[in-house]
C-alpha cells in the first residue's frame, strides 16, 4: 500500500469511528474465508433444540452441532448458562477450520434472573440513571451466564395500548423514548469498549414502525406517513446509533408495503449510509422467510436476495441464508460485496467483544455464581421498582397508610401472586420468584392485615406461550371478601392483568380490567369505599369508573423480582412516589390510539366557539390521565417561568428557567417537563412536544430553579423531504409537572 492509500484508509476509519487494528484483522481473516464460511457467519440458530418455529430450521441438536463444525453458524440464541454456552463455543473455536467464535444472543429485556420492572414501568420513572443501572445489572447477569449480546432495548414508539408489546418499550413519546433508549444502550454496553466481561452488545429493535401496526394487530402491516416515521418512530433509533449501538433488529411488519427485513431504503440507505451505523443488522425470528407469505418474495431464493441486498446481515432462524445465499453468490445472482459487508460487520462486533482474544472470556463459572441474583442486584431492581410506581389518585390523603392501629383488608389474587408481577419476556428467570404484594405488606406489622382472595384472576397459571384465560364465572369468593372489606378501615385491592397478558402476540381489543374484576371492585365499593386500588398491568387500561369513585389509585405495573417490597414501601410512605406516565391512559377504548402530541385540526377546539368542533359526541376527547402525569405525597408549584431572550438567531441556545417549590409537608421528587409548540411551520407541528425534563428533589418548603436548554436538536423537525430543519417563527413553551399542566411563554427564532 502506498502512503496515500494508507492515510486515505485511516481517514475512512476515523470518519466511520472504526478501529483500524480491528479492520485490518478482519481483512486478513476474510481473505481466508470461503463463501460457505462467510454465509455461515450470517446464520443464527436458536438453542431451544426441540422448538421448530414456522419453519424447521437448523434441524436436530446433532445437525446443528454438525453445522457449527462445518463453519455454517455464526451465532446462537437462547443458549444460556456457562456450561451450555461453553459446549457450543468449544465446537466453533476448536473444531472449525478457522476457529471463529460464535456470538451468543439472548432476549435480556428487563433483567436476566433478577428482574427489573417491565420496560414500560421503568420508563415511568423518567430516571435515566436508574434505568441505565438497571440495564447494567441485566447485562452483568447475562454476561456472567455466557451471553454476549442482548436483543434489547426495544424502542418502538406506540400510542396504541391494545398492542401487547407496549410493555417492552418506553411508551408514546420519541423524546423520552430516545433518552431512555440511550440510557439502556449505555447500561448494556458501558463505554462501548467491552473491556469489562460484564458488558454486552445491545440491539435496537424493531426497525421499524412495529408500534404502528394496523389495528394494533400483531405482525400486521404498518402504513405510516413520512411525518410520523421521521419524527416519531426513527428518532430513538438514531439516538441509539449515535451512542454507539452495536446491532439493530428488523421488524416483522411491512413499512408502507415493504417487509422490514427487505427494506433497502430503511436499512441500507438510512441506517447504514445516512446514519453511518457500523454494527450489524439481525432479522427478527424467521422474518426473512416471512417475506414469502407476505407476498413480497416469490420463494426462498428471492427472500435471500432481497434481505441481503437490503442490508439484513444475519438470519435469525429463517433457514434462508445458508441454503440459498451461497448458491446465489456462486451463480453471480447476488453480488459478493453484499455478503462481504454483512460478514465484516458481524466479525467487527465479535472482535470488539474480545471474543477472538479469548472466546471463553464470558465463561467463568465462579463469576456466574457470584453475580447472578446477588444482593446488590436485588437492591438495584428494588430501587428501580419504587421509582417506576405512579400515584394516579390520592383523594382524602388516604395514602400513605398509617403504620399502626389499622385494620387492612387485602383483596384480589394478584396480591399473592409471585409469578404475574415478573411480567412477560423473562426467559431465563424462574417462575414464582417475585416478592408478592402480600409478602411485602406482611413486613409492616403494626396493622392487622387480612388477606382474602375474593376472586381468582386466571383459570390456570398461564405461560409465555399460552394465552391467558381469565376467570369468567366464579364469584364464590365475593362474600368472604365483602365481609373482610366491611370490617376493615382500609381496603387494598390488587387488580389488573396477568403478566403474560402483554408482550408479543398479546393484542387486546378491550382495555378494561379483565374478567370479573370490575364487578368485584364495584361490589366491594358498596360495602367499603375506602379503597386503595393497586394496578398491575403491562399497558394503559381504561379505568374511568375507578378514577371517578375510588379514592386512591396506584399504578404498579409489573415490577419484577422486588414487586411486593416496592409496593409496600410506597403504600406506607417509606418511599414517596415520583413516577409519571409514559403513555396516555384513555377514557375509553374508542380513543385509542391516543397521544398527547396530536395535531390541532383546523376546527375550533373549544365547544363554545362552534358546534362543529373536533370532538367525540360521547366522551371528552382528553385522556383520563395524560402523558407525563403522576402525583406525589407532597405537592409542587411552578412559578417564574423565564426565557433568557425574546428573540434568537438560528443556532443560538434558548435558556428557559422555572422555579419549582415543594408546597407540601414531605420531601419529594418532581419531574419538571418542558413542552414546545412551533406555531407555524412548513409541515404542521403537534400541539405540544416534550423537549426537556429534569428531576428535582425538594424538601418541604424548598424551592429550586431548573434550567432547560433548547438547541436546534429540540427546535427542529424532519420535513417531508426527510430534511431536519429549524424554521423561523414563534415557538410556544409550556412547563409543568405533566403534559397538560403548565406555565406558558414564547420566543421567536429569526
Ligand atoms: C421477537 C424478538 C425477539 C426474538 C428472539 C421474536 O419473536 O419479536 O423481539 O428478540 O423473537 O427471541
Amino acid at each position: 500500500l502506498t502512503f496515500t492509500m494508507i492515510s486515505a484508509m485511516t481517514n475512512i476509519y476515523a470518519q466511520q469511528k472504526l478501529n483500524p487494528e480491528i479492520e485490518k484483522k478482519i481483512d486478513v481473516l476474510m481473505s481466508k474465508m470461503t463463501i460457505e464460511e462467510k454465509v455461515g457467519q450470517m446464520n443464527q440458530y436458536n438453542g431451544f433444540w426441540d422448538v421448530t418455529g414456522p419453519a424447521p430450521v437448523g434441524g436436530t441438536a446433532e445437525q446443528k452441532y454438525e453445522n457449527i463444525k462445518k463453519g455454517l453458524v455464526g451465532s446462537m440464541l437462547t443458549v444460556r448458562g456457562v456450561k451450555e454456552v461453553k459446549a457450543v463455543q468449544k465446537i466453533a473455536v476448536e473444531q472449525t477450520r478457522l476457529g471463529i467464535p460464535l456470538i451468543i444472543g439472548f432476549d435480556v429485556i428487563h433483567g436476566y434472573k433478577t428482574l427489573s420492572p417491565i420496560p414500560l414501568a421503568e420508563a415511568a420513572s423518567w430516571d435515566l440513571k436508574a434505568i441505565e443501572k438497571s440495564a447494567e445489572v441485566a447485562a452483568s447477569e447475562a454476561a456472567a451466564s455466557g451471553i454476549n449480546w442482548t436483543f434489547g432495548p426495544m424502542m418502538d414508539i406506540s400510542r396504541d395500548a391494545r398492542w401487547g408489546r407496549v410493555m417492552e418499550g418506553a411508551g408514546e413519546d420519541p423524546y423520552l423514548g430516545g433518552k431512555i433508549a440511550v440510557a439502556r444502550v449505555r447500561g448494556f454496553q458501558g463505554d462501548n469498549t467491552f473491556a469489562s466481561p460484564l458488558r454486552i452488545a445491545a440491539t435496537a429493535k424493531h426497525f421499524a414502525a412495529y408500534g404502528f401496526v394496523g389495528s394494533a394487530l400483531e405482525y400486521n402491516a404498518a402504513e405510516i406517513g413520512t411525518n410520523t416515521l421521521y419524527n416519531q418512530v426513527l428518532p430513538p433509533f438514531k439516538s441509539a446509533v449515535d451512542a454507539g449501538l452495536r446491532s439493530v433488529m428488523t421488524s416483522f411488519n411491512t413499512v408502507n408495503g415493504i417487509p422490514a427485513s427487505g427494506d433497502k431504503y430503511l436499512l441500507r440507505d438510512v441506517l447504514k449510509n445516512k446514519w453511518g451505523f457500523n454494527g450489524f443488522v439481525i432479522s427478527d425470528w424467521a422474518s426473512i422467510r416471512e417475506m414469502i407469505p407476505w407476498g413480497y418474495s416469490k420463494d426462498e431464493n428471492a427472500a435471500a436476495k432481497s434481505a441481503v441486498e437490503a442490508g439484513t446481515d444475519m438470519d435469525m432462524e429463517g433457514g434462508i441464508y445458508v441454503p440459498y445465499l451461497i448458491d446465489l453468490v456462486n451463480q453471480g445472482k447476488v453480488k459478493q460485496e453484499f455478503v462481504d459487508d454483512a460478514v465484516r460487520r458481524i466479525l467487527r462486533v465479535k472482535y470488539e467483544l474480545g471474543l477472538f482474544d479469548d472466546p471463553y472470556r464470558f465463561l467463568d463459572e465462579k463469576r456466574e455464581k457470584e453475580i447472578i441474583g446477588s444482593k446488590t442486584n436485588r437492591e438495584t431492581v428494588l430501587d428501580m421498582a419504587k421509582k417506576s410506581i405512579v400515584l394516579l389518585k390520592n383523594d382524602q390523603n388516604i395514602l400513605p397508610l398509617k403504620k399502626s392501629g389499622q385494620k387492612i383488608a387485602l383483596l384480589g389474587s394478584l396480591a399473592e401472586s409471585k409469578n404475574s408481577p415478573l411480567g412477560s419476556w423473562r426467559i431465563a428467570s424462574d417462575n414464582n420468584t417475585a416478592v408478592s404484594v402480600l409478602e411485602g405488606l406482611q413486613q409492616y406489622k403494626g396493622n392487622a392485615l387480612n388477606y382474602v382472595k375474593g376472586l381468582e384472576l386466571t383459570k390456570t397459571e398461564p405461560t409465555f406461550l399460552t394465552e391467558v384465560e381469565y376467570n369468567t364465572t366464579d364469584k364464590s369468593g365475593f362474600e368472604a371478601a365483602k365481609k373482610a372489606a366491611k370490617e376493615a378501615d382500609v381496603v387494598i385491592m390488587v387488580l389488573g392483568e396477568h403478566g403474560f397478558s402483554s408482550g408479543e402476540a398479546r393484542t387486546r381489543t378491550n382495555l378494561d380490567l379483565p374478567g370479573l374484576q370490575q364487578e368485584f371492585l364495584e361490589e366491594i365499593y358498596k360495602v367499603n369505599p375506602n379503597i386503595v386500588l393497586v394496578l398491575n398491568n403491562g399497558r394503559p387500561l381504561t379505568i374511568s369508573w375507578a378514577a371517578e369513585k375510588i379514592p386512591a389509585i396506584v399504578e404498579a405495573w409489573q415490577l419484577g423480582t422486588e414487586t411486593g417490597n416496592a409496593v409496600a414501601q410506597v403504600l406506607y410512605g417509606d418511599y414517596n412516589p415520583s413516577g409519571k406516565l409514559p403513555m396516555s391512559f384513555p377514557r375509553n377504548l374508542g380513543q385509542v390510539p391516543i397521544s398527547y402530541n396530536h395535531y390541532s385540526t383546523g376546527r375550533f377546539t373549544n365547544k363554545d366557539n362552534n358546534v362543529f368542533w373536533s370532538h367525540y359526541s360521547d366522551v371528552d376527547k382528553t385522556p383520563l390521565y395524560p402523558f407525563g402525569y403522576g402525583l406525589s405525597y407532597t405537592t409542587f408549584e411552578y412559578s417564574n417561568l423565564k426565557i433568557n431572550k425574546n428573540s434568537f438567531a438560528k443556532g443560538e441556545k434558548v435558556e428557559v428557567t422555572v422555579n419549582v417549590k415543594n408546597t407540601g409537608k414531605l420531601t419529594g421528587k418532581e419531574v419538571a417537563q418542558l413542552y414546545l409548540h412551533d406555531e407555524f411551520a412548513s409541515v404542521v407541528r403537534p400541539v405540544k412536544e416534550l423537549k426537556g425534563f429534569e428531576m428535582v428533589e425538594l424538601k418541604a418548603g424548598e424551592t429550586k430553579t431548573i434550567t432547560f436548554t433548547l438547541t436546534d436538536a429540540e427546535l427542529g423537525f424532519y420535513n417531508n423531504q426527510h430534511e431536519f430543519v429549524v424554521e423561523p417563527g414563534t415557538f410556544k413553551i409550556m412547563v409543568g409537572g405533566s403534559s397538560d399542566a403548565g406555565l406558558t411563554s414564547q420566543f421567536d427564532i429569526k
